[in-house]
């Protein structure tokens, strides 16, 4: 088995075996060959349909490495549905993903293997709530993660990621001549994000509910525990867990760091899959505990993939009133030039600079 064979056809077996080298650590030679199986199956429906799948980093190795056609963060996901020139979008991730493929490219058949795959930070925060929000704080530029329903986004001036919040802030308040934003939902990327400016910040109570359980106590035992290995957080994290870490950045940003630096021990505060999927194609690494994991990314497998392409359900759609708006403040983000800064959240200013007001 330990070539990825057992079971399987010769034909399915030679089109497996590249992914069969990224997972074999992560996927057992029992479940092998009916997932390398899956992925066969649905190579042969993304050409058959004109589909491709957009898969985040988030997702399982096997659906990562096996039947992704783009992997990466949130804003690299929405840059591709945009040029795609595919008729159908697989969503490999939750819904609001799905929405923004959709904003970002209506005449697209948008789909989503499971319409459960929700978002606690999605949830957090409605339409209704941001007109209330502009209501109380007249004349600020709204930024918002991309991390929101369609609805939000329609109240937008502009779109975030994690990699580019910082950015994206003080180009708001430099275009809209004020020295506050709001930028909702998630609290603690808000209060992060304004460590690293003089741009003042006005929050949301929105969390993440993977990386909001991370503390500062689980950075000190892994510390205790593996002595050198470095330390890698989400800003999606608390600022304690940021100001005990040796690196903090976007998915993308870590990725990077990895790649790059090739540490001999890393931990990553983030979701689970992140260090399996990686691990693939940095094997020397040892990647190190502790994880969370994201029960609604976690809906997306290969079977319900698979029965999305063939079924071609569950199609995600957007109010036409909602995708133009939505554009317009995902657009504005996509259309900034590069980060003038490394998308990395400096450490240092993150324990000595914070002003956030909630709302
Ligand atoms: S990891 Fe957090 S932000 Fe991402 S989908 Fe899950 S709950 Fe939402």
């Amino acid at each position: 088995m330990a070539d990825g064979t057992f079971g399987l056809s010769s034909a399915v077996a030679n089109e497996t075996a590249p992914v069969w080298a990224k997972v074999k650590d992560f996927v057992t030679p029992m479940e092998w060959p009916a997932q390398a199986t899956l992925i066969s199956e649905i190579n042969a429906l993304k050409r058959e349909r004109d589909a491709v799948i957009l898969a985040h980093n988030y997702m399982t190795p096997e659906i990562f490495h096996g039947v992704g056609d783009y992997v990466g963060d949130s804003l690299g996901l929405a840059k591709e549905a945009a040029r795609s020139d595919a008729r159908v979008i697989v969503q490999a991730g939750v819904h609001f993903m799905a929405e923004t493929s959709k904003i970002l490219s209506p005449d697209k058949m948008v789909l989503i293997p499971d319409l459960r795959a929700g978002c606690s930070l999605a949830a957090s925060i409605t339409g209704a709530d941001v007109r209330l929000i502009k209501q109380r704080h007249p004349g600020l530029p709204v930024v918002t993660y991309v991390n929101t329903t369609a609805d939000v986004k329609a109240e937008t001036d502009i779109c975030c990621t994690s990699a580019n919040a910082v950015q994206v802030v003080e180009w708001a308040a430099r275009e809209w001549g004020v020295d506050r934003v709001i930028l909702i939902p998630d609290e603690f990327l808000a209060r992060n994000v304004a460590a690293q400016t003089t741009v003042g910040i006005i929050a949301w109570k929105g969390r993440c509910e993977v990386h909001e359980r991370f503390t500062a106590d689980d950075i000190a035992e892994m510390r205790a525990a593996y002595p050198g290995a470095e330390i890698l957080a989400h800003p999606e994290c608390p600022e304690d867990v940021l100001a005990a870490s040796d690196f903090a950045g976007s998915t993308a940003a870590m990725t990077d760091y990895v790649m790059a630096r090739k540490p001999r021990q890393v931990v990553l505060i983030t979701e689970c899959s992140m260090a399996s999927n990686i691990k693939g194609d940095v094997p020397d690494v040892n990647f190190i505990g502790p994880c969370n994991m994201c029960p609604h990314m976690k809906r997306i497998t290969l079977e319900n993939i698979r029965d999305c392409l063939l079924k071609l359900q569950f199609e995600v759609t957007v109010p036409e009133d909602m995708i133009e708006k939505g554009r317009l403040a995902v657009q504005r983000m996509i259309d900034l030039p590069p980060p003038a800064i490394p998308a990395r959240y400096d450490l240092f200013k993150a324990r000595h600079h914070v002003a956030v007001e909630l709302i």
